[in-house]
């Protein structure tokens, strides 16, 4: 419990304009972007690594519960105050330390968002590589604290393929450095891939060492339009086999592309059952190649368009129309439920058909984009938070679709966490071995259990 005399103490830190008390405060910040609501008793902005320092060893003395929050997207609950305690929101560590171009590297506080980043390094030839949709809000912090994934996931990975180093505090106040930022380059053992995916449950990350990508010299993108959600998802698996490795493969189901195109009113095919969005980058010289093969096997697999970007404007149109689907869907229902399963990828049409299968069962509105080329779906399981009725009939379909994921050997989650929401299937998929190693890891980095205590783990 949050006293006075903490309050005071916390005033100390970090200075009375930095923590916020008021009970609309407590209330804003008791949501994150997933269905989970649980207020905390103080929302406290630090600026500097010493003031998280000093709040973590006011919470190892006090045994105040803390959450560190960066922008509040995460979808399965990581970021609400279960306990109450301290909400930690670092939005305020918001600088670009350095950007490196001879080494490739830029040096971030948590705080600054990912589009910030993306603004600061393109000028100068560069890219970071993750690039959720959430990008304009989401923290680089979040995007490794959930090692966030994006559309050009399938060719360049998710963001613990490109953190270097991190500075983090641990519970009690050490400050830690791992990685580059421990021991420069090439050395080992580097801890660094702990804290990807750790959910704000091992430590504070601070700073990140990101690495830097070389934009590419060109780029194509191309929508095709398919009436069965299977044969799109075989133009998927033939185009990896031919051994193309897409920049981006999408899939939108016809909920999606009409919600979509109500919203946008772009022209697209609103009785199409699937469309593709496709993006190749690399050397001029290999994308014609690649675009021609590309075109052979949708007109092999017969889809009914296919559509290439012909400049600028038009790859943005494409691209406006995947990033806008979360928004687009609020046309329909207040709110939705996101799912995040991870299939093989050619168990990909399969799924999307058990999904849709799924949505007349529970008489339910689903929408579907998957990143198709990593096997990635997120099913949006739409509802109206004042029909309870209908929630529970949400809730019951989205343990059934990813009850099944696991059946076809896929996971619980592949970008959004296992928060709140997964917790109570964390033994679907991991051997009581291999939770009994997480929580001894957890519990040695955080022995009274004070940080983000209740996620992923049952401690
Ligand atoms: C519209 C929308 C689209 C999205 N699209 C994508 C997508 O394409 N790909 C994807 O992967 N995700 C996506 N997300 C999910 C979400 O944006 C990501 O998980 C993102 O990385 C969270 O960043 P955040 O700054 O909002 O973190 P928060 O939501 O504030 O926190 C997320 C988790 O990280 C912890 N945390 C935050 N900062 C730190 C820190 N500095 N140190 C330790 N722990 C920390 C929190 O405790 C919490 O458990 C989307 C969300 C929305 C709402």
């Amino acid at each position: 419990m949050l006293d006075k005399h903490l309050l005071v103490k916390l005033k100390s830190i970090v200075g009375k304009e930095d923590i916020l008390t008021s009970k609309i405060s407590r209330e804003v910040y008791a949501y994150d972007s997933s269905p989970f609501i649980h207020e905390p008793e103080a929302v406290v902005f630090p600026e500097t690594t010493a003031e998280v320092a000093e709040i973590l060893k006011l919470s190892e003395a006090y045994s105040i519960p803390v959450v560190p929050r960066g922008a509040g997207t995460c979808l399965s609950g990581g970021a609400v105050s279960l306990y109450g305690g301290i909400s930690l929101v670092l939005t305020k560590m918001d600088k670009i330390l350095d950007i490196d171009t001879v080494n490739e590297t830029a040096l971030v506080e948590t705080g600054v968002t990912n589009l910030n980043l993306q603004k600061a390094v393109e000028p100068l030839g560069f890219m970071f590589a993750p690039d959720p949709a959430s990008q304009k809000a989401a923290t680089i912090g979040g995007n490794v604290a959930e090692c966030a994934g994006g559309i050009r996931g399938v060719k360049y990975g998710v963001t613990k393929d490109h953190v270097l180093g991190l500075e983090v505090v641990l519970p009690g106040g050490e400050i830690v450095t791992t990685g580059a930022l421990a021991s420069g380059y090439g050395f080992i053992p580097d801890l660094t891939g702990i804290f990807s995916g750790s959910e704000g449950t091992f430590g504070i990350i601070t700073k990140i060492l990101v690495k830097l990508t070389v934009m590419p010299e060109t780029m194509r993108t191309m929508m095709a339009v398919f009436d069965s959600l299977d044969k799109a998802g075989e133009a998927v698996s033939a185009i990896i086999a031919k051994g193309i490795v897409p920049t981006t493969l999408e899939i939108m189901d016809k909920s999606m592309i009409r919600a979509v195109d109500d919203f946008l009113k772009l022209g697209f095919p609103r009785d199409a059952e699937a469309v593709l969005l496709l993006e190749v980058d690399g050397y001029e010289v290999e994308i014609d190649r690649q675009v021609d093969v590309i075109e052979e096997i949708f007109r092999e697999k017969k889809a009914s368009s296919v559509q290439s970007a012909k400049d600028r404007t038009e790859r943005e149109k494409l691209w406006l129309a995947r990033r806008s689907g979360n928004g687009a869907l609020g046309r329909i229902k207040p709110a939705y439920m996101v799912q995040d399963i991870t299939v093989p990828r050619h168990r990909l049409p399969q799924m999307l058909r058990f999904v849709s299968d799924i949505s007349k069962k529970y008489d339910i509105t689903i929408a579907q984009m998957a990143h198709a080329g990593d096997g990635n779906l997120h099913p949006h399981l739409l509802y109206d938070p004042d029909d309870p009725e209908e929630f529970e009939r949400v809730e019951e379909a989205s343990h059934e679709i990813f009850e099944t994921a696991l059946k076809m050997d896929g996971t619980l989650t592949g970008e959004h966490g296992i928060g709140l929401e997964k917790l109570p299937f964390m033994k679907l998929q991991f051997s009581e071995k291999d939770i009994s190693f997480m929580k001894r890891v957890k519990k040695a980095l955080d022995t009274n259990l004070n940080l983000n205590k209740g996620k992923v783990l049952e401690l």
